[in-house]
C-alpha cells in the first residue's frame, strides 16, 4: 500500500495511545482482553477526536488551491465541526460551519455547551440552521460555499465528517498501520477492533488497512446513525475509493463490511437507556469518559457482544475510542444525578 504518496498535513501528535482496561475486561467474565486506542487524546487542537486524522489529508490539497475559508456541515453538537474550528484558527483560515438541527434533544443549553461553545470561541462563523439528520450531501452547506464565493473568498468544501470526499478514508489507513506497528511493539495481536459509524470515513479506512492483513471483516462497526443503510452504503463507498488510491491490491466487497445496527435506537444523537449505562460502567471501571451520540454506543455494542458470548473466548479487542466527549455537556439534564 502507498499511503505515503499522499501529502499529510501534520494535526496531530502522532501515535495514539493503547490502554488495557483490565476491570471492564474482568467485569465481563474476564475470558476477553479489552483494549482502548484513545484517538480521544490525538491532538491538542480544541480537545482533538477522529476527524483529524481525515483532515491530515484534506489539509494540504486546501492549502495547495489557496483556499482561505474552510466550510463544513454537522449537527447543533458536531464533533466534526468543532474540530474544522481548531484546524482553521491553527492554520489562519477563515472557517464557516453550517450546524443542522440533526437530533431532537432539547436539554436547555444545548446550543450553548460543548462542541458548539468551543467552535464559537475559535472564531468560526456558526450558522444554526433547521433541518433533519442525513449523512448525504445538504443543500444548505452548498449555499454556504455559494456565499463564502460570493462575498470574495475561497472556499475549502469539506463534507460531513470528513468522510465522503476523495481523500476522506486514508486516514483511518493510517490508523491500521499505526495498530499494526503498537501491536508488534506489544506482542499482541488484535482479534477485533471496535467503532462506532456514522458518516464512514472512519470505518472505510480501517476496512482498507486492515484488509492488507486479512482482517477487514474484524473490524465492528456500531451503527449509530440509524439509518444504515445509508451509512453502509458509504462506508463501502469510501473504501472502494480509498482501496484504489493506496493500491491495496483487491477489490473491497461487501462482505468487507461489518455494520451491527443493533445499538442506534432510538434515533441517532439520542441515547437509549443500555448506552447511558454503557457511559456510567465505562467511567466507573476504567475512568474513561464517552459521550451519548458516539461512543457511548460502539461500547454499549461491545460491552453487548461480550457480554453474550459473540466474541470468542481469549479474544483480544480493541475499542477505537474516537474522541466525542464534549458533546455530553449538551445532556446534562440526563446525568443531572450521574
Ligand atoms: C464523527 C464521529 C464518529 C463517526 O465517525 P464517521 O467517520 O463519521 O463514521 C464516531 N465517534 C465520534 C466521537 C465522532 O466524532
Amino acid at each position: 500500500m502507498h499511503l505515503d504518496r499522499f501529502p499529510r498535513h501534520k494535526l496531530t501528535f502522532g501515535t495514539t495511545p493503547i490502554e488495557a482496561l483490565p476491570r471492564l475486561s474482568s467485569h465481563l467474565g474476564g475470558k476477553v482482553e479489552i483494549f482502548a486506542k484513545r484517538e480521544d487524546m490525538n491532538s491538542g487542537l480544541a480537545f482533538g477526536g477522529n476527524k483529524l486524522r481525515k483532515l491530515e489529508y484534506l489539509i494540504p490539497e486546501a492549502l495547495a488551491e489557496g483556499c482561505d475559508t474552510l466550510v463544513t456541515i454537522g449537527g447543533v453538537q458536531s464533533n466534526h465541526t468543532r474540530q474544522v474550528a481548531a484546524v482553521a484558527a491553527k492554520l489562519g483560515l477563515k472557517c464557516r460551519l453550517v450546524q443542522e438541527s440533526w437530533v431532537n434533544w432539547s436539554d436547555a443549553v444545548y446550543d450553548r455547551v460543548g462542541n458548539i461553545l468551543m467552535s464559537r470561541v475559535l472564531g468560526a462563523h456558526v450558522e444554526l440552521v433547521e433541518e433533519g439528520f442525513g449523512i448525504g450531501f445538504k443543500e444548505s452547506w452548498e449555499n454556504a460555499l455559494e456565499d463564502v464565493r460570493r462575498k470574495g473568498g475561497k472556499p475549502y468544501a469539506i463534507p460531513a465528517g470528513a468522510s465522503d470526499h476523495p481523500l476522506g478514508g486514508l486516514g483511518f489507513v493510517g490508523f491500521a498501520e499505526e495498530v499494526r506497528a503498537q501491536e508488534r511493539e506489544l506482542g499482541i495481536r488484535f482479534d477485533y477492533v471496535f467503532v462506532c459509524s456514522v458518516t464512514g470515513g472512519t470505518q472505510a479506512g480501517m476496512v482498507v488497512g486492515f484488509a492488507a492483513d486479512g482482517r477487514a471483516d474484524r473490524v465492528i462497526g456500531i451503527d449509530a446513525s440509524a439509518t444504515p443503510d445509508d451509512t453502509r452504503a458509504q462506508i463501502l463507498r469510501i473504501a472502494e475509493r480509498t482501496a484504489d488510491l493506496v493500491g491495496l491490491g483487491r477489490a473491497v466487497t461487501d462482505s468487507d463490511v461489518v455494520l451491527d445496527t443493533r445499538y442506534a435506537y432510538p434515533e441517532y444523537g439520542v441515547p437509549s437507556g443500555e448506552t447511558v449505562e454503557a457511559i456510567r460502567l465505562s467511567a466507573r471501571l476504567e475512568g474513561m469518559m464517552t459521550d451519548p451520540v458516539y461512543e457511548g454506543k460502539s461500547m454499549q455494542g461491545m460491552i453487548d457482544m461480550i457480554a453474550r458470548d459473540e466474541i470468542p473466548a481469549g479474544s483480544k479487542v480493541l475499542y477505537a475510542h474516537l474522541g466525542g466527549v464534549p458533546a455530553i455537556n449538551g445532556y446534562s439534564y440526563l446525568f443531572r444525578n450521574g
